[in-house]
């Protein structure tokens, strides 16, 4: 998406070889005009899923996820980082390790929330190695639903999540792909992608 593009070129910082920081419009101070175009890439991406659900994981994945919810007229969930292992019942359940972080959350979401009528589009801001995306199909799957895909706004191509999970046959759809990025001179390479405009 060329829009998203444009702005992590022009906003986004290039920490590491692995880390980018978009606080400026994506995951602290954030551009909901841009959300919004994000959210209707979205729709039409999977506009022949019958979506019913969107799951998303605190805290960065929420805003995104609440703009794609208005276009596709379907409730949003956010799994939630707990930090007691002690968990009460009525919840679905997984680990997930934190890419930024490096520690391992239990990360949980109420029975009352995902069904097996449930066809679910997955959320998130960023793609990395996979571990968020995997854990909440986890949960997905452990109330019986549907995953119908997974909707990301920034995937880094060259850390593997992504195709890894396009390779098990799960539709991922990111608005902008990274196949590099220079922390040195700030240079970023994006994966060409046709089918989007
Ligand atoms: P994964 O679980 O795929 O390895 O990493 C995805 C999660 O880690 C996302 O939920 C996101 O919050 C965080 N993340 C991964 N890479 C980056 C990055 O380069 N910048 C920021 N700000 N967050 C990242």
């Amino acid at each position: 998406m060329k829009l998203l593009e444009e702005k992590i070129r022009r906003d986004g910082v290039v920490k590491t070889e692995d880390i980018l920081k978009v606080d400026s419009f994506l995951n602290h101070q954030m551009d909901v005009a841009l959300f919004e175009e994000m959210a209707k890439e979205w729709k039409r991406l999977f506009r022949d899923c019958p979506i019913n659900k969107i799951l998303t994981i605190e805290a960065s994945g929420i805003g995104i996820a609440c703009l794609a919810g208005r276009e596709f007229g379907v409730p949003v969930v956010f799994a939630k980082k707990s930090k007691t292992s002690n968990l009460a019942g009525g919840m679905y359940k997984t680990q997930i390790q934190s890419f930024t972080h490096g520690k391992t959350y239990d990360v949980i979401v109420s029975e009352k929330f995902l069904s097996a009528e449930d066809h679910v589009l997955i959320i998130d801001d960023f793609l990395a190695n996979g571990c968020a995306v995997n854990g909440l199909m986890e949960l997905v799957h452990s109330a019986g639903g549907t995953v119908e895909g997974v909707g990301i706004a920034i995937e880094k191509g060259f850390q593997g999540g992504g195709d890894a999970l396009r390779e098990k046959g799960i539709r991922v759809e990111s608005l902008a792909i990274l196949e590099s990025m220079d922390p040195k001179t700030g240079n970023m390479v994006f994966r060409p992608q046709p089918q989007q405009s």
